[in-house]
């Protein structure tokens, strides 16, 4: 359910609103927009009467909102939530690009990548640590010892850096991790979104590898529900039937989602398509449809890589991938960091 107040209304009256919202057992989400403020009410709204409220001097109107996402729901928070990473922000007409490899495997490797991936342009460095595998057999990331070398590439780059948690057991070492991925294996892990989203810190969310954008929204709701607010959505492909790619990527569900929630939305081509060939024109059709930014899979020496070598581009590719979209931004009003 949503109150929306009259635009004259006096701090007093609000205050005694959420005070009674609040005794009825609810918690209130507060969105001072640009035209109205909205209070979402969050909880069993049951029991609250619709025409009483809406008989109060302060209310405009009452709504209740169908769909089961209330605090991801647009209607809650019209505005676009933005979210900022160590300064660097997500939403509205900002757009950002996250790189780095799929799994930090040497100093030197994360290191290097990191600076030849910010000096073409990305603000944020992504490497897997622990590393979901399909086989108990593969390279399963340097886990703690891989943290700590993200951390190390981040004091030398400055980059705010982003990581996959893979375990409940793990919340305590991602303290200085700027924004805790949940993987797409994970997304519907909803024990480990419950404890990450009362860490408060901001949450890359991947889609899951078959999930419908309406599940993807449940699950921030379980984060969001738990006081995490700063979610950015991470479509990354889905699985289909068509096996010359690795998934599927799911272009619709960039302007879907900007309907129906105010998160920020990025794209990984990488993990989409699977094929290092394929990412640019996948990262310059997530712009043309609107994405607030990309992440991306750099490697020094993909044919090398211990992991997602067939997807990895090289730092001189994603540097003429980053020339391209800053062709494309002026076209959707966007304009990225400089
Ligand atoms: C990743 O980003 O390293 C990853 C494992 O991606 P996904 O969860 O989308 O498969
Ligand atoms: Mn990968």
């Amino acid at each position: 359910m949503i109150i929306i107040v009259k635009k004259e209304h006096e701090e007093k009256q609000i205050n005694n609103l959420i005070k009674w919202i609040k005794g009825q057992g609810l918690e209130v989400d507060i969105s001072n927009g640009q035209h109205s403020t909205i209070l979402g009410l969050v909880g069993d709204t049951s029991k609250i009467d619709i025409d009483l409220v809406r008989s109060l001097d302060i209310v405009e109107n009452v709504k209740r909102i169908q769909e089961p996402f209330k605090c991801a729901n647009r209607k809650f928070h019209p505005d676009d939530t933005i979210v900022d990473i160590g300064g660097h922000k997500f939403g509205g007409d900002n757009f950002q690009i996250i790189a780095g490899p799929c799994s930090v495997e040497t100093e030197k490797q994360i290191i290097d990548v990191a600076w030849a991936v910010k000096k073409a342009g990305a603000t944020v460095l992504r490497g897997g640590a622990y590393k979901p595998r399909t086989s108990p057999y593969a390279f399963q990331g340097l886990r703690e010892a891989g943290l700590q070398l993200l951390l190390k590439a981040k004091e030398e780059t400055g980059m705010p850096i982003v990581t996959e948690i893979m375990s409940v057991n793990h919340i305590d070492q991602f303290k200085d991790v700027d924004v805790i991925q949940i993987g797409a294996r994970d997304m519907q892990n909803f024990e480990l979104l419950k404890e990450v989203g009362k860490t408060k810190k901001p949450v890359l969310l991947k889609r899951g590898l078959a999930n419908t954008i309406q599940e993807w929204l449940m699950s921030a709701e379980y984060i969001m529900s738990e006081g995490g607010k700063d979610i950015i959505l991470c479509e990354r492909g889905i699985r289909t039937f068509e096996p010359y790619t690795r998934n599927t990527l799911d272009l619709s569900a960039i302007p879907l989602l900007k309907e129906l929630t105010h998160l920020p939305v990025v794209v990984d081509p990488s993990h989409a398509s699977g094929l290092s060939r394929l990412v640019k024109p996948l990262s310059l059709a997530s712009v043309g449809s609107g994405a607030h930014g990309l992440m991306i899979e750099v490697h020094n020496d993909p044919k090398n890589a211990l992991c997602d070598g067939a997807q990895s581009i090289t730092p001189d590719q994603f540097d003429d991938i980053v020339k391209s979209i800053d062709v494309m931004l002026p076209l959707v009003d966007k304009h990225r960091d400089l």
